[in-house]
């Protein structure tokens, strides 16, 4: 049998028609017109008051740091059990990154922990909505201005995804989405930046822009354009805009079809839960998740390494996911913890995410699903001899 890879991208149908459009128009460099029509997409789905393409989330956040601009000593609030750069964009600028709990439910930042660790140095938190499933935003919003801090929503799992109602990375004063190949709508490399406050639009645009004034230039506002303050280049070319349309304007319908993947997992674990293997992800009734990873938590007496080289043994790519940062080298050097990170260390061994991908069959998962009944029950019993 065919092994069962983790992650297949998804293709549209549309993408090669769409670059052949935009190499017609003779136009490949950024800020053209599919990077425009993809931002009025952005801007009028997420209901921001501007989107900016980059080239990748870690892009955007970077953009992020330096448009709120972070300085030397500044402290930026994150849970450690994250992807590298949502901590790597403020370290970039000096900041210390501080590191709380997650909560064992969503394996989110814990709000409640939250309040005790900001210091005068504090600028922003940072919520990273795992796995697509929101934070507690109004509990970290509330906190954030009373506070007068930012909230830079690390959305890059979260696109579709909603919090009562409000789409994900459209909540904070800014958001930062990934078209990486591996997430739900894809671009290859690719990413945006979301600004909610009307105040920073104009800085995005020359941050992005080498920090120049181009964008306003050729807008007809300004008469030349100039260097203005720091600033990259973070914009993406139109090619990668072109194929990340033709991915926007199906977003609904992957994320409908992800979703029912989704849900059949949710259905074919429960037995392995009610055995007493594992626990299965918690999606609070006012999120809205976009099926961007399906993962189950065993328990703590089945021995993950066990499971996962079993699972492989049988064709199926099943993954762990992140070192929690506190626990790495970089993380030691540039970053520190508040209070004890004990859900972060003892769920981030216990996470076991199995393949999802469009197209994937009832077949498949059922295959999933037995192999990792099989894996638990070896590593059981194994446990137990
Ligand atoms: C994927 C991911 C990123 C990085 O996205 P890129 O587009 O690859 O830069 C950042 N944060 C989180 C939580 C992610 O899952």
């Amino acid at each position: 049998m065919n092994p069962i890879p983790f992650n297949r991208p998804y293709m549209t149908g549309f993408e090669i028609e769409y670059i052949r459009d935009a190499k017609q128009r003779n136009m490949l460099a950024g800020d053209g017109w599919f990077t425009k029509q993809c931002h009025q997409w952005l801007e009028s789905n997420v209901g921001v008051h501007k989107a900016l393409l980059t080239h990748s989330c870690t892009a955007a956040l970077e953009m992020a740091a330096l448009l709120i601009d972070i300085q030397p000593g500044d402290e930026v609030i994150m849970p450690s059990y994250t992807f590298v750069s949502t901590a790597n964009a403020f370290v970039l600028r000096g900041a210390v990154p501080v590191f709380v709990d997650i909560r064992a439910d969503t394996l989110n930042i814990d709000e409640t922990k939250i309040e005790a660790a900001i210091t005068d140095r504090t600028r922003a938190i940072v919520p990273v909505h795992y796995a697509g499933v929101a934070c507690e935003m109004d509990s970290i919003m509330d906190i954030a201005r009373r506070h007068s801090l930012c909230v830079i929503e690390d959305a890059a799992q979260g696109v579709m995804a909603s919090y009562k109602g409000m789409p994900l990375g459209g909540i904070g004063d800014l958001g930062a989405f990934s078209f990486h190949e591996t997430k739900n709508v894809i671009s290859g490399e690719g990413g945006a930046l979301l600004v909610n406050r009307a105040e920073y639009a104009i800085q995005a645009e020359i941050i992005r822009e080498k920090g120049t004034d181009r964008s306003r230039f050729f807008r007809g506002e300004v008469d030349k354009y100039t260097w203005q303050s720091v600033g990259s280049s973070f914009l993406p070319g139109e090619l990668i805009a072109a194929f990340l349309l033709a991915q926007l304007e199906q977003a609904t319908e992957i994320t409908e079809q992800r979703c029912r993947i989704w849900d059949r997992y949710h259905l074919l674990t429960e037995p392995l839960a009610q055995a007493g293997f594992l626990r299965r992800p918690h999606v609070p009734a006012e999120c809205k998740h976009n099926a961007h990873m399906f993962y189950v938590l065993l328990n703590s007496g089945v021995d993950r390494k066990r499971v996962l080289s079993e699972m492989k043994r049988n064709g199926i790519h099943a993954l762990f996911h992140y070192v929690p940062l506190h626990a790495s080298p970089a993380g030691e050097r540039f970053s520190r913890i508040h209070g004890d990170l004990i859900n972060t260390n003892q769920l981030s061994e216990q996470i076991v995410r199995l393949p999802i991908w469009i197209g994937m069959s009832e077949s498949d998962q059922v295959r999933v699903i037995d192999a990792l009944r099989s894996a638990c029950e070896l590593a059981d019993c194994e446990s137990r001899s």
